[in-house]
């Protein structure tokens, strides 16, 4: 991909600087993550998303500034309010860390370039739309748009190399994700309509086809089978994991997606050898 600052060989090539790195992306990650987090549970709950202090949703204790640290205030806290000793759901933690821990994964992958940058973006888009889905099963479909438009920006920063033309390489990557969301929105369509007319039940909302559709995009068509392949695992693993009758799908689908935007491409030509 173009637009390469510091591409993974150069960041490997000195370990402090390497470290120093992954540490920033970690930080800003979980930075973002807890920002996401409070978004979310404005947009389910009610609350300005733009102002407010962060409280204490059981006392009503404003938190400090410490006590909003990331990760960190939540660990020294050992998951309790400090002022009314409330147990704090361990949700904001673990989206404060998947998120750094993404950040910083797609830094080590990517190296400092758009293409990390693309990851990094899109993960904000589908963190935010699992939470939503998690609390109000629903995945509204700004987010979609949002990850469409994402999408779309960085068709300008297609992979470099074969001495192909600027449009070349956005027209090769155009039709890659067209075709790959084609593929995979439209199979996953297909499907739940079949199995909806066989049990008489909906198996898959509409926002988790739009969903699909967009990694389809991101994706490509071979990786983008391997994503729902692990969407269907990681919906089953939740499944057991929750024990409700509905499942909101769309956590499933977007850690599958993200972990293939990193390694999926990897995962399918080590397929291919094997054949
Ligand atoms: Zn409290």
């Amino acid at each position: 991909m173009t637009g390469t600052l510091f591409p993974p060989e150069f960041l490997f090539a000195d370990r402090f600087f390497c470290a120093y790195v992954v540490a920033l992306a970690f930080i800003l990650g979980s930075v973002l993550g807890s920002f996401l987090n409070c978004m979310a549970w404005r947009a389910v709950h009610g609350g300005s998303v733009r102002k407010g202090r962060s409280r204490c949703t059981h006392c009503g204790h404003i938190l400090s500034a410490a006590e909003l640290v990331p990760v960190f205030s939540y660990l020294l806290l050992r998951g309790r309010c400090r002022h009314c000793g409330e147990r704090v759901s361990p949700r904001y933690m673990l989206t404060e860390l998947s998120l750094g821990l993404f950040f910083a994964a797609a830094v080590l992958r990517f190296g400092v370039s758009a293409e990390a940058l693309r990851a990094a973006g899109l993960a904000c888009i589908l963190l935010s739309l699992s939470l939503i889905d998690l609390d109000s099963y629903r995945i509204p479909n700004h987010f979609i748009a949002a990850a469409l438009l994402w999408w779309t920006v960085f068709l300008f920063f297609a992979p470099a190399g074969r001495g192909l033309s600027f449009w070349h390489r956005a027209g090769a990557a155009l039709f890659e994700g067209v075709a790959g969301g084609a593929a995979v929105g439209g199979g996953m369509l297909l499907i739940s309509l079949l199995f909806d007319r066989l049990t008489g039940k909906e198996s898959l909302g509409g926002g988790d086809i739009k969903l699909f559709f967009a990694a389809g995009l991101y994706l490509g068509p071979a990786a983008g089978l391997l994503c729902v392949i692990l969407s269907c695992v990681f919906g089953l693993v939740f499944a057991l994991l929750r024990r409700q009758q509905r499942i909101p799908f769309g956590p499933a689908i977007s850690s599958a997606l993200l972990l293939c935007l990193l390694f999926g491409r990897q995962v399918v030509i080590w397929y291919m050898n094997l054949l």
